[in-house]
């Protein structure tokens, strides 16, 4: 629980549960994952996001053993990651894919700009390392995609700037890309965090920001995308016609299916359901 990368956008920092900067390590994820899922539909899919806690994750190996469970039990399974640590279990993703097809490993960039990666998201690996990651994880026969999120309004959302991304991306294999808009609550210590990098970094677009994401009273602590329809639409036009140029999927089950999935209805925790 927790992340030690400090994204400048990240909502990590409203967990109620934990400290900025800390980690705490769940030391009986793997018991707990096997009880848990051993009551399961076995066709419910697996969201795992803990690479990116790689100190942690290196030293108790959580995630490795995780993954053996989910292979002992054959569990779809999509992991969501920024870091190339995935590289080291590919072994198991692999063997997994003989079993039940539905893996998915999926990173996140924002765009390819090295400054930008320096401003927002300084501690992750850079995002020329995730795209070798998934070049590799791809021809290894596992469907991959980028989460393109999030897309920062005036400052990643350029056509030059998004048609890097997607050349790059199909370039690295990348079967499907998924996007969405920063989203900023209205108070809070996300909002803080993301306008005091902006004071620091971009102080022209304070004040457009401002606008975007108004400033509200007890907020939704997952705030919301920005205010503003005629930009949205018109970005979302631009990822689309991206999308259709560079033959990249908007889906998740673009290139490899199994035919009695669930549907997604609600995202249960290992801690809640
Ligand atoms: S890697 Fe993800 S969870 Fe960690 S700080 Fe960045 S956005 Fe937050």
């Amino acid at each position: 629980m927790g992340c030690p990368k400090r994204c400048a956008y990240c909502f990590e920092l409203h967990n109620p549960f934990i400290e900025k900067d800390e980690v705490k390590i769940k030391i009986n994820t793997v018991k707990t994952l096997r009880e848990k899922i051993s009551r399961q539909d076995k066709r419910n899919v697996i969201l795992v996001d803990g690479y990116d806690c790689e100190h942690a994750e290196v030293k108790e190996h959580l995630l490795r053993d995780s993954l053996k469970v989910l292979l002992d039990l054959k569990m779809p399974l999509v992991i969501q990651t920024k870091s190339d640590l995935v590289l080291r279990d590919l072994d198991l993703l692999q063997k997994l894919k003989e079993e039940v097809d539905f893996v998915h490993v999926v990173f996140s960039i924002t765009d390819l700009d090295t400054s930008h990666h320096r401003i927002f998201e300084p501690y992750t690996c850079p995002p020329s390392v995730r795209l070798k990651a998934m070049e590799k994880i791809s021809n290894a026969g596992i469907s991959t995609g980028l989460f393109l999120m999030p897309v920062l309004p005036l400052i990643s959302d350029s056509q030059e700037t998004l048609e890097e991304l997607f050349k790059e991306a199909k370039e690295h294999e990348c079967d499907y890309i998924i996007h969405e808009l920063l989203r900023v609550v209205g108070s809070g210590p996300q909002r803080d965090n993301w306008f005091d990098t902006l004071e620091e970094h971009f102080p022209d677009l304070v004040g457009r920001y401002q606008k975007m994401y108004p400033y509200e009273k007890d907020a939704y602590k997952f705030g919301h995308g920005p205010f503003d329809r005629e930009y949205t639409h018109k970005l979302n036009r631009t990822i689309t016609e991206l999308q259709t140029k560079y033959g990249i999927s908007n889906n998740l089950s673009h290139r490899k299916t199994v035919d009695n999935l669930i549907k997604p209805r609600t995202q249960m925790s290992l801690a809640d359901y």
